[in-house]
């Protein structure tokens, strides 16, 4: 049997355990797999484009578990009362090739997400940081800015969305969690005075949400939205100015904001930098970038975790994913067993 985590005991593990406790956790097993990068198999998702969106899978293995996560990106969902990501993913034992966890990931993406970028901007921005402009106040919004107060100590916001209703509802969510919200009505002035900028907007093409003259010394910029090749969020001549950090840089150069740049552009993989290897910020005037557009190995870490929480709980029902014939060779005994007993 398979354990499988579905929409409704993903959300109850969350409520009784607290979003906060979840991505705390999860940021452990991510820095962890982090440190050990060189020990995964390692090569860009598998996409499959089409004119409205995108569906990638995304695999990964460690030589004992593999994992791989099903995504997709469809900006215009929302207007057809759908969301634009959704996901799931499953485990698997590499020694005998069976799955031992299907688990629905589109909640849990969200918060590795938010995990994966608080952990990057504990090495990339300032750390007095305390203002966040948040550009995009979606489906992923709420788990960045809870995953930002817990790991940087950001506790004022500054939310613009084109959607006022996007803005209203994240409001409303994230009241009485400790921040100071201002509903900017611009990028302007939302990014105005802030530390960290966050972009998390959906749109399939190279929009500029963020020019170059909004960028000030000493801001660290979050860019998580831009993940599909023509669909990015930044002015390119930020990226010039500044250090730029990914995850794996071979998939980036095809989805993130280095898409608009030279093959041998200088980056640095975050793996790097939490392994010592490379530095993280250097200067309080440098400007910083995580060029985030999520790796296979983000999700290996958010399922390996999820996996190990679930023991001794409930939040799991178990399913017959697999054939399991009492001779493994006789798998047409599974069937015509069924064929009799229905005769
Ligand atoms: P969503 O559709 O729920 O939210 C996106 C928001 O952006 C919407 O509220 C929309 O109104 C707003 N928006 C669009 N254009 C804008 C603009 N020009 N200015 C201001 N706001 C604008 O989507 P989501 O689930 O929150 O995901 C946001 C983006 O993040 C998507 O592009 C998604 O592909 C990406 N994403 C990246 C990762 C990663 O690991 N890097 C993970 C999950 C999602």
């Amino acid at each position: 049997m398979v354990r499988f985590v579905g929409v409704e005991n993903m959300a109850r593990w969350l409520a009784e355990t607290g979003v906060e406790a979840a991505i705390s956790g999860l940021t452990e097993y991510l820095e962890h797999d982090f440190r050990r990068w060189p020990s995964f198999e390692l090569a860009p998702r598998v996409a499959s484009h089409s004119p409205v969106g995108v569906i990638e899978l995304m695999p990964t293995s460690d030589g004992t578990t593999y994992a791989f996560k099903y995504v997709n990106g469809h900006p215009g969902n929302p207007r057809a009362g759908l969301q634009t990501v959704t996901a799931f993913g499953l485990l698997a034992d590499v020694h005998t090739g069976y799955p031992v966890l299907l688990s629905e990931m589109t909640i849990l993406t969200a918060i590795r997400t938010a995990a994966t970028s608080a952990m990057a901007a504990k090495v990339l921005a300032r750390p007095e940081s305390r203002v966040m402009a948040m550009i995009g106040t979606g489906a992923q919004a709420e788990f960045q800015a809870i995953a930002f107060r817990d790991a940087l100590g950001i506790r004022e916001l500054r939310v613009f969305d084109t959607d006022r209703q996007a803005t209203a509802k994240f409001v409303e969510n994230i009241d009485g969690l400790g921040f100071t919200v201002t509903v900017a009505s611009s990028v302007a002035e939302a990014v105005s005075g802030a530390d960290i900028v966050t972009t998390c907007t959906a749109d399939k093409r190279n929009a500029i949400i963020l020019t170059d003259d909004l960028v000030t010394p000493g801001m660290h910029i979050n860019a998580i939205g831009g993940d599909c090749p023509g669909k990015t969020e930044l002015d390119p001549a930020i990226l010039d100015r500044a250090e730029v950090f990914v995850e794996y840089t071979e998939q980036s150069r095809i989805e993130g904001e280095i898409q608009h740049h030279a093959a041998d552009f200088r980056v640095t993989e975050l793996w790097e930098v939490l392994t010592g290897v490379q530095p993280g910020r250097v200067a309080p005037a440098q400007v910083t970038v995580f060029d985030s557009v999520g790796f296979a190995i983000e999700d290996f870490s958010a399922l390996r975790f999820l996996s190990d929480q679930l023991a001794g709980t409930d939040y799991f029902t178990e399913i017959d994913l697999v054939a399991e014939p009492a001779d493994p060779k006789n798998l047409f005994g599974e069937v015509s067993a069924r064929r009799l007993q229905q005769a």
